[in-house]
């Protein structure tokens, strides 16, 4: 469960969001049926786009990606797949199973493709429907027109189809993308009353922009050329749908947000969000590579048709309560078959929250009001926890139940929340620490503490709470995922000196020679710095400030601490003083600190480093009250 802290202050930041998720799965799978090389550049790296990454290497597509500089390079095919030699498993994304599905029927042989439970239950039937049209041979090794199934291409023939778009853009979409690697030309007939149609205008530009040749003139038919693809460099925009919850955090915050890397050219529909936000009475700026919200002093309701951009409509939903007047979305019936059902999902959590919201026809309605405290259930839907933030971030006493499920479009979506509480940090009573190993920090801070009339928190316990349970769960402690899951369900209690984990006294086992051994190889895993950053800022904003001890408070945890302070001492002396706390032996110590402090500093995720603005203390020879002496001024002054 996450408590979602409740800004402080009007939000006025600017942000580098992570890459369209939908350009992302796209650009990979044409890139996949390329001729030659592609380098994806802003490349989102999520559940999603994994799942992608993972298909397309199963037919042996040669994909590398570097998390760190979020670029991905694609050998392309130039449309020789090979066959799977097992299932595909597209987890929980719908882009992958949709598009997936025509890609397989290039390859004359029966493929298995599956998913997790939630993909097992949305719809795939007209996607099925028209690419038995094509000859495509499909058997249900589950309920009749969903996952899992067997899809086997031998007998696939070029013809011209009709395509239903009224559950999804994506079954369109997912034929486009093949078209270009047909023998022949194919025209497609989109058929009935379609939802989200700028996906389909996003699925052919990316396609042009890899050399295909779509004739889109006559409406709601598409014909493709068989062209194939040439690979090349493409950029990937900042993910639209993700930018809505900060854009909505402006609008209804009274704050400022600017999202870069998305503007006034950008191929996503989604930022139309921005136009519903304005017609409430934001101020928007939509420039060529950025895009400004500025909420009004009152935001005014709307009754609006979504069916374009209903991956929004639970963002506008978490806003509503707030508007003068009522909030009515039209239109997006459909949503019903996402992650989860969408309308009854917002509608039934705001319920909870003491919100006057109803289910309407094809839609809900929201009236204003102030959210009682409460958890709200998440579903699973990556979009209801990031909605529910949003409410959160603007109300008291709202969590969210299982707030990991961002991990499938967005996992960093926690830390883009907190870059909005800056602002509201600097009015925090915050001193950090940092420090080497065994610089004396933990005496200075809890000396401070007291004198400071403020709680300490001793972080390097936190990374060494969860370096115990690694331990005792056996598992290796460089393994980055399944240490990362332990942080998660951690939970790390202090009571004076005694420090729980789970409920357990773990007090002297984190301080084992065994915990020392492994807890910089710990510390340096991204997902467990996520994981206890965010519990330490949490920590410090409930109580209006606090003094903390680690190694990146200053420089990350908390940017704007009041004062920030660098401990340091000689490797020699600081050997020295541990020796005399634990009776081993000197050489033993300054051995076992300097093996952290060159994991500590040379790690890729907040490296120990003087953080800008830090005041460095050297405790070599001076005593504990003369450092506290010295640091309380600069405090006070
Ligand atoms: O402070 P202490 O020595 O108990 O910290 C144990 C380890 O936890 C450090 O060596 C470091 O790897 C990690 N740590 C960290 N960031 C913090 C605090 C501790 O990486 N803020």
């Amino acid at each position: 469960m996450l408590q979602i802290d409740p800004l402080k202050r009007p939000p006025n930041a600017e942000l580098e969001l992570a890459g369209s998720k939908s350009i992302t799965n796209r650009a990979l799978l044409i890139a996949a049926l390329a001729e030659g090389k592609s380098t994806l550049s802003r490349a989102l790296f999520a559940e999603d786009t994994l799942a992608m990454i993972n298909c397309l290497q199963a037919f042996g597509i040669d994909i590398k990606h570097d998390h760190t500089t979020a670029t991905i390079a694609i050998n392309g095919s130039g449309g020789e797949l090979e066959t799977p030699q097992k299932e595909l498993w597209v987890r929980q994304s719908g882009t992958t199973a949709r598009f997936i599905l025509p890609l397989s029927a290039l390859v004359k042989a029966p493929i298995e493709v599956d998913g997790d439970n939630q993909i097992r239950s949305r719809p795939q039937h007209d996607l099925l429907l028209a690419l038995n049209k094509l000859g495509v041979e499909i058997a249900h090794n589950g309920e009749m027109g969903h996952l899992p199934l067997t899809i086997d291409g031998s007998n696939l023939t070029v013809t011209d189809i009709d395509v239903s778009g009224e559950t999804s853009s994506q079954y369109l979409s997912a034929l486009l993308l093949v078209g270009p690697c047909l023998p022949e030309k194919i025209t497609l007939t989109l058929d009935g009353n379609a939802v989200s149609t700028p996906y389909i205008q996003m699925t052919i530009e990316i396609m042009k922009a890899f050399g295909a040749q779509i004739d889109s003139s006559k409406p709601n038919s598409y014909t493709v050329h068989p062209t194939g693809y040439v690979g090349r460099d493409y950029e990937i925009e900042t993910d639209a749908s993700t930018a809505s919850y900060f854009f909505a955090a402006a609008a209804a915050g009274k704050g400022r947000v600017v999202v870069n890397g998305i503007g006034s050219n950008s191929i996503q529909g989604d930022l139309e969000f921005v136009e519903i936000l304005q017609q409430m009475g934001a101020q928007t700026l939509i420039r060529p590579n950025s895009v400004e919200v500025t909420g009004p002093t009152r935001l005014d309701g709307i009754d609006v048709s979504m069916k374009n951009i209903s991956d929004t409509a639970p963002t506008l939903a978490s806003i509503a309560p707030f508007a003068s007047s009522p909030v009515r979305v039209t239109d997006i019936g459909f949503i019903q078959h996402k992650e989860s059902d969408r309308v009854t999902a917002v509608v039934t959590e705001l319920q909870k929250l003491g919100i006057d919201a109803s289910i309407e026809d094809d839609g809900f309605l929201i009236k204003p009001g102030v959210p009682t405290r409460g958890i709200v259930h998440s579903y699973d839907d990556h979009r209801i926890a990031m909605a529910f933030t949003v409410l959160g971030l603007l109300s008291e006493g709202v969590a969210i139940d299982e707030p990991n499920c961002v991990a499938k479009t967005c996992p960093e979506f926690f830390e883009y929340v907190d870059t909005l509480r800056l602002e509201g940090d600097e009015q925090l009573d915050i001193l950090a620490i940092d420090g080497p190993a065994g610089s004396g920090k933990s005496s200075l801070a809890k000396l401070l503490a007291e004198r400071l009339r403020l709680e300490y928190l001793d972080t390097g316990a936190m990374y060494r709470s969860v370096a115990a349970e690694a331990l005792s769960a056996n598992v290796d402690p460089k393994d980055l995922h399944a240490v990362a899951e332990i942080a998660n369900k951690t939970d790390i209690s202090f009571e004076g000196q005694q420090v729980f984990v789970n409920g357990n006294d773990l007090t002297e086992m984190i301080r084992s020679a065994e915990v020392n051994a492994v807890v910089s190889h710990v510390a340096a895993n991204p997902g467990v710095r996520a994981v206890l950053r965010r519990a330490q800022r949490s920590w410090a904003r409930q109580r209006g400030g606090g003094v903390l001890e680690g190694r990146d408070i200053g420089s990350v945890v908390f940017p704007r601490a009041k004062l920030k302070v660098y401990v340091t001492a000689t490797p020699e002396e600081r050997a020295r003083r541990r020796s005399l706390e634990s009776g081993r032996s000197i050489e033993e110590i300054l051995a076992e600190i300097q093996g952290r402090d060159e994991i500590d500093s040379s790690r890729a995720d907040s490296p120990l480093a003087v953080s800008a603005n830090a005041i460095i203390v050297d405790t070599t020879g001076k005593s504990l009250d003369e450092v506290a002496e010295e640091v309380l001024r600069s405090f006070n002054g």
